[in-house]
C-alpha cells in the first residue's frame, strides 16, 4: 500500500512517514500542494494525507480538483483544532474521513488502514485462500495453521497480491503500491521479492496447492 503525505510542516510530515514505513507501507511526502497535487496526479497512491493550510495550492482546492478530475484515491484530511468549517468543507469536497490536530499516532494508522480497506475488497481485515491467510491488523501470516515470518516489504507484497487475488499485476502496478518514489528499484527487485515470498508461501508447503503464478510477458497472480 502506497500513500501520499501531503503536509508543509515538516516535523509532522516526518514523523508520520517514519510511522507509517515501520508499518510496512511505501510513503512519499509534498510540502506543498502543488507538489502534492502532481504527485497525487502522476503516481498511483492508495491513500493521501492532505493538511488544508499549505503553501501553493490549499487542501481544499486539492481535494476538490482531485475530484473533478475523477481520482478517487481516498483522502484523509488533517484539520486544527476545532476548524469544523475545514471539516464541512473538506467532506463536501469529497474527502474521505478526517483528524483533528495534534491526534495520537495510533488514531492516524487506524484511519488510514480503514481507508485502504474501502468497499473494492469488501473491507475485509483478515484475506483468506485455501489455507493461506493474511491478518492486515496483527500482521501474521500462517499456512496451513503455521505462523510464517515475513518482511514488511515481503508483506506488503503479499497483502497487495492478496487484495487483487485473480488479477494479473504488472511490475509497474507492484512497484507504485509496494514501494515508495526514492526508492531504490532494480531491473528484478520485483522477482527477487517474489521468489523470497514463493519460498515462504509456496515451496515451504509442499502438500498445499502453490498460489502465486508468474504469468509470462505480463506479470503475476496470486489465485487459488
Ligand atoms: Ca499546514
Amino acid at each position: 500500500m502506497r500513500i501520499l503525505i501531503v503536509e508543509d510542516e515538516h516535523k509532522i510530515a516526518n514523523s508520520i512517514k517514519r510511522g507509517l514505513i515501520q508499518e510496512g507501507f511505501a510513503v512519499d511526502i509534498e510540502y506543498d500542494g502543488t507538489g502534492g497535487y502532481d504527485m497525487a496526479t502522476s503516481e498511483d497512491y492508495d491513500v493521501i494525507v492532505l493538511d488544508l493550510m499549505l503553501p501553493g495550492m490549499d487542501g481544499l482546492t486539492l481535494c476538490r480538483k482531485l475530484r473533478e478530475g475523477k481520482n478517487h484515491t481516498p483522502i484523509l484530511i488533517l484539520t486544527a483544532k476545532g476548524a469544523l468549517q475545514d471539516k464541512i468543507g473538506g467532506l463536501n469536497y469529497g474527502a474521505d474521513d478526517y483528524l483533528v490536530k495534534p491526534f495520537a499516532y495510533e488514531e492516524l494508522l487506524a484511519r488510514v488502514r480503514a481507508l485502504t480497506r474501502r468497499p473494492q475488497d469488501g473491507g475485509e481485515t483478515i484475506l483468506k485462500m485455501n489455507d493461506l491467510e493474511l491478518d492486515s491488523i496483527t500482521y501474521e501470516v500462517k499456512r496451513d495453521n503455521k505462523s510464517i515470518n515475513l518482511s514488511r516489504k515481503e508483506f506488503a507484497l503479499l497483502e497487495y497480491l492478496m487484495r487483487n487475488s485473480g488479477k494479473i499485476l504488472n511490475k509497474d502496478q507492484i512497484i507504485a503500491h509496494v514501494w515508495d518514489y526514492d526508492a531504490d528499484i532494480l531491473p528484478n527487485t520485483v522477482e527477487v521479492y517474489i521468489g523470497y515470498l514463493r519460498k515462504k508461501i509456496d515451496l515451504a508447503f509442499p502438500k498445499s496447492k502453490s498460489l502465486i503464478q508468474t504469468i509470462r510477458g505480463f506479470g503475476y497472480k496470486i489465485s487459488i
